[in-house]
């Protein structure tokens, strides 16, 4: 479970597709009180952040169409509130980085 803080363009396709997928499953647990993964550090460093998640999932299907991946699963903008900017890491950029 994670959302990574490294440029999508940086990404692996394997990390790429996870993140995406994974990005869908946090956005499911804070807009319509989905469970599965609510405790998770990984969701709840978005918690009121939905706005940057949002923009977040913007950069990643960007990256994915000049891949070559097409994308029908749009997030509600509607739902896209809150803080903007995420600051908050569960890890580092720096180890990030070298995972
Ligand atoms: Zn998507």
């Amino acid at each position: 479970m994670r959302i990574w803080d490294i440029p999508p363009e940086k990404l692996c396709r394997r990390h790429l597709l996870g993140e995406h997928r994974e990005l869908h499953a946090i956005w499911a647990v804070l807009t319509m009180g989905k469970t599965g993964y609510a405790g998770h550090p990984e969701t709840l460093r978005w918690k009121g952040k939905l706005r940057a998640l949002y923009l977040r999932h913007e950069r990643l299907v960007g990256e994915m169409s000049r891949r070559g991946y097409k994308h029908h699963s749009a997030l509600e903008v509607e739902l896209a509130t809150g803080d903007e900017c995420q600051e908050e890491f569960v890890d580092s950029y720096e180890k990030q980085v070298a995972f």
